[in-house]
């Protein structure tokens, strides 16, 4: 028997529906995490050179990779008061995949946390535990679970 082959705790699936309250887009400081592929879709949707769209809206983190900046309160560089994400259509994956995080799914526990910030969790439509499970394995996150 492998991992796949047990049933997790969120094996009736989970409910989730975006009210587009900005939370995950703003308060505490964040990590949104970008690949090249991602870097170079919202330089085309912003219009800009890639070179140019990496210098003013990600920073290279320490542990590797790149991420998206934060201007002044911790807000992410793209979110906009009454407009929402300016690139929404090209966000990047952990953007596409919260909440079915490796770290917000690790135990109903953690899930409950990520609810406290998020009032879109356990609202809205089921998604089944494949969704689920499909959006974890590929979730654009460092992929550490806190304790
Ligand atoms: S915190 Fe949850 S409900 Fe609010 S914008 Fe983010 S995903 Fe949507
Ligand atoms: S890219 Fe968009 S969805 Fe992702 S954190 Fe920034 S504003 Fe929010």
């Amino acid at each position: 028997m492998n991992d796949r082959d047990e049933d997790p705790w969120y094996a009736d699936g989970l409910r989730f529906a975006c009210t587009g309250c900005g939370n995950c887009c703003t308060g505490e400081p964040g990590i949104v995490r970008a690949s090249d592929d991602e870097v170079a879709r919202m330089a085309g949707h912003a219009g800009l050179e890639e070179a140019v769209f990496r210098d003013l809206y990600t920073h290279r983190l320490s542990s590797g990779g790149v991420a998206l900046r934060e201007r002044s309160g911790n807000a992410c560089v793209f979110w906009r008061e009454q407009v929402g994400c300016l690139i929404y259509p090209v966000r990047p994956r952990q953007c596409r995949t919260w909440p079915f995080w490796r770290a917000n799914v690790a135990s109903e526990g953690h899930w409950a946390r990520a609810a406290e910030g998020c009032p879109g969790i356990d609202h809205g439509p089921l998604f089944d535990a494949e969704e689920i499970r499909a959006c974890v394995e590929s979730d654009g996150t460092s992929g550490v679970v806190p304790e």
